[in-house]
Formats: structure tokens, sequence, C-alpha cells
């Protein structure tokens, strides 16, 4: 048995952080990773594919050079395998990154291999037992596969197996409209692949509000993207070099085939091979770890950060859980998971940026609102830059005068969305916004203008 004063389980967006503050604080640390160093986000989520993202940009944008009246001469090629060897690349040198910080960290012991509890104190991992008074599980999640009749005998691909692909899928169907479903669909068909979104929802992103889950959808239907939206009773089959997949939707042909299908219907947590029951931590019954408003899972002394315990699924959420429990385990500062804002982005192009509540969310509160919205076209900088789809939308409190939330679809979104969200967290009235001297041009310098325009919302 080998004794250590904290374990971290997984090596995702919290862990190789928490293992810096607890191993600088004198800690004797132990982490464990049993696959890539880094997790999902380094490794098959956000950094390969936003790499990938930008490889299809460069080629929409050659695409349309004559816009902007640059020639190119000949037609434009996408080299997949350069493609893959770039994102290979970016994301092999995060993962390296994360790897050696960890193993030249001082205080913490890096142990590679699969890790289950044994008790509530004890972690095997391997053929060594190890101990400790504090546990943090930070082990993810995975790409569920759902139940779809025929799938277990067709070959399908997830977001995991994706980062292997160094050719031209020439028909990818991708099953689950909704973040991760779009940003492959979008990329591949830039790459010059068919794409074929299939969701059983009545629309793409079905979170989003319904202005806003069309203005994507028509986004990407202008690039030549299929959206069959409110598909059931799928089935798939091997048609020759084919997969079909039968579905029932209430317009077009039940039948679709490709060359490939992408699974993107959601994830779910890496819980099931952890031993949980040996500690006696508590799941809910998608599997995900139960925690309190500071981490804490049900058996004292472990915690539970990032996807794992379904408070978040992103990579600032996981994040953001490591500086939570930092905080109110080294840093004498009390912070809760229910301090923080909804906030997130899809990196389609235009990319939407996302904060706080939707329009939906806020009608349902029931509370006085006032609502702007602003087309991209009355963008300045949109327009210099021809890139005019999208709009924006901000929702404020009526009586408090503080944000409610914004969706801003459009060029630069993802980084302007952080003007909204600092307000909202600095808990200023919007008017501080409105009465702001934004620089021209941009697209932030429109988020005035559009204050001073706020209107009930009916
Ligand atoms: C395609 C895709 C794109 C995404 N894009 C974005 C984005 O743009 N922005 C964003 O914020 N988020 C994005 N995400 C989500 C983001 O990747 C995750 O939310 C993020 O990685 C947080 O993960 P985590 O810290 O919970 O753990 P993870 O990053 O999932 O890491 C968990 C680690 O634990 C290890 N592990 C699991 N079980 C064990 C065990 N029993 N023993 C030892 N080790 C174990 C795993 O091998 C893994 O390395 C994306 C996800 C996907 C799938």
């Amino acid at each position: 048995m080998v004794k250590h004063d904290a374990i971290i389980i997984g090596t995702g967006q919290a862990g190789p952080s928490l293992a810096g503050r607890l191993a600088g604080a004198g800690m004797d640390v132990a982490i464990i990773e049993r696959k890539y160093f880094g997790g999902t986000c380094v490794n098959t989520g956000c950094i390969p594919t936003k790499t990938l993202v930008a490889s299809a940009y460069a080629a929409h944008l050659a695409r349309r050079a004559a816009d902007y009246g640059v020639t190119i001469g000949g037609a434009i090629g996408v080299d997949m395998k350069a493609v893959k060897a770039r994102k290979d690349a970016v994301s092999g040198k995060s993962k390296a990154g994360v790897e050696s910080y960890l193993k030249s960290l001082r205080g913490c012991t890096v142990y590679e291999d699969h890790a289950r509890f044994r008790s509530p104190r004890e972690v095997a991992v391997g053929d060594k037992l190890l101990s400790a008074d504090k546990v943090f599980i930070n082990v993810g999640g995975r790409a569920l596969v759902p139940k779809i009749e025929g799938l277990d005998r067709v070959h399908y691909l997830t977001n995991s197996s994706m980062m292997d692909v160094d050719f031209l899928p020439r028909h990818l169907i991708i099953i689950g409209g909704s973040y991760v479903g779009l940003e492959f669909a979008q990329i591949y068909r830039r790459f010059g692949s068919e794409v074929t979104i299939i969701e059983l929802a009545r629309g793409l992103i079905a979170r989003e509000d319904e202005d806003v889950s069309e203005a994507v959808a028509a986004i990407l239907k202008r690039e030549g993207i299929g959206v069959r939206t409110g598909a059931d009773c799928l089935s798939v089959t091997r048609q020759g070099e084919d997969i079909s997949v039968r579905l029932r939707c209430a317009e077009g042909p039940d039948m679709i085939a490709g060359s490939h299908v992408l699974l993107a219907v959601g994830r779910r947590p890496n819980t099931d091979d952890l031993g949980l029951e040996k500690a006696g931590i508590a799941v809910n019954a998608r599997g995900y770890i139960e925690v309190d408003d500071f981490l804490q899972t049900n058996v004292p002394g472990i915690w539970a950060v990032g996807d794992c315990n379904g408070r978040g699924a992103f990579t600032h959420t996981s994040y953001n859980d490591f500086e939570i429990v930092a905080a109110n385990l080294l840093g004498g500062d009390q912070r809760r998971v229910t301090d923080r804002i909804t906030a997130y982005n899809l990196y389609i192009d235009p990319p939407l940026g996302r904060a706080g509540m939707t329009e939906s969310e806020v009608r349902a509160s029931g509370r006085p609102a006032l609502i702007a919205t602003m087309p991209m076209e009355r963008v300045g900088r949109a327009v210099e830059k021809g890139e005019t789809q999208g709009f924006m939308k901000i929702l404020v409190d009526a009586e408090t005068k503080l944000i409610l939330g914004a969706s801003l679809l459009g060029v630069g979104c993802d980084e302007v969305i952080h003007t909204i969200l600092d307000l909202m967290y600095a808990k200023a009235p919007y008017t501080v916004m409105q009465r702001a001297m934004h620089i021209h041009p941009t697209v932030s310098e429109l988020l005035p203008t559009m204050l001073a325009d706020l209107k009930p919302l009916q």
C-alpha cells in the first residue's frame, strides 16, 4: 500500500491544475491517467476540433477569395493527411505539455493505469494499492452510444475515432444535431464531404431559442449541409459499401445512404468502471456523481470535478471546478458552483456565443424583461469582413437593469460574448455598458447601441 496525502483520478481539465496547487501546498499527491494526458479537451475534444475548424475556415475562405478580389489559380484542394497532421501536432503538443508538467512536478507521483476504488480511502492502480485521506475524481466522459436498431452491425464513428480520419468521407451522416455534431458537420462539408445531420428534436441545438436554432440551420443549409430534424424510429443497415439510415420525419425521404456515420448524440460519464460502489459514492440515474455546491460527494474527503459531476460539460466548467475546490480547501475563499454563470460557445462559423438565460428561459421565469436584437448585416465590422450571417440578442431585467442573458451569433461573437459575461459577473446594470465608449470598427461597438434600443419583451 502506497500512502499519499491526495489522489487525483484522471488528468482532464481540473486534475493537473489541482495537482499543482496541492503539491505546491506541500501535499504528497498521486495523479492517475489511464490513457491520454490532458483528457478529452486536449486529445479528442476542444483543441483538435478547433484546429480542424481553422483548416475548414481556410478552405472556405479560399473558395470565397474572389469575393474579396483575390485570385487563386486553380481549384481549392484539401489535403486531409496534412489537415490531420496539423491537428495532431497542435493537440500532441498540448498532451505532451500536460504530461511533462505532471511528471516534473515536485511532490507529485504519476501513475499510468486504470484506477478503481477499493474503499473510500483506497484506490487500486494496476497491481498497486494507493491510499489517501483526500480523493478527487476527474474522470470525464465519453461519447454516448444510443440504442439504434442495427448499430451493433455497422462501423460507426465517434468524436474519438474521428481523430484518426485522414481521408475525405464521401457522405458523412451525423446522428445528433447539437454542439459536437454541428461543428463536425460544417468542418467536413468545408473539406468537401457531402454531409447530412439527423436530429431527433424539432430543431438543431434544441436547447437554444427557436430563432437561434433556425438561424444556425439556415447557415448550415446555405453551405449545402442536409438537415433532417424531428427524425425518429432510426435504424441502420449496411448496404454494400454504404451505411443506410432509415428514419421517420414529417418530410423528406425515409432513407439516407452515406459512406460514414458519426454518432454525436451526447456524452456519458466515465463512472461505470470506477468501483464507486466500493467507496459508497452516490451517482444519479445517468451515472453522474452527485456533488454539493462545493463539489464534495456524499462521502467525506472525496470530491468530483469536471464533466463526471454533471454540473458542467465544458473545459471552462471543469477548470472552474478546480478553482472552486482549491479556493475552499487552500485559499480560504468560499467559492460555489452556483456562483457561476452559464457560458459557452458553439464553434461553427460564424460562432454562437452564449451567456446566461435564453429568451425562452426569461419568458418562462415570468419576470418583466427588455430585449434588443440586431442583425449582423448592421454591424460595420461584419460587413467589412464580408461575414454578415447571424444576429445578436440581449435580454435585460426591466426592474434591476441587470443583464439576464445573451445569444450572439456572428463573426467574432465567441470573443464578444465575454463583454456581456463580465458585466454579468460585475452585477452591473446594462446602463454601464450603454454609456461605455467602445472601439470602432468592432462587433463589440454595437453592444452599447443595442442597449440603447431595448424594448419590452412581449
Ligand atoms: C468533440 C468535442 C468538442 C468539444 N469542444 C469543446 C469546446 O470547444 N470548449 C469546451 O469548453 N469544451 C468542449 N468540449 C468538452 C470538453 O472536452 C470537456 O468538457 C472537458 O474535456 C472537461 O473534461 P474533464 O476535466 O471532465 O475530463 P476529461 O478531459 O474527459 O479527462 C478525463 C481523464 O480521465 C481519464 N480517466 C477516466 N477514467 C479513468 C480511470 N478509471 N482511471 C484513470 N484515468 C481515468 C481519461 O483517460 C481522461 O484522460 C468538447 C468535447 C467534445 C467531445
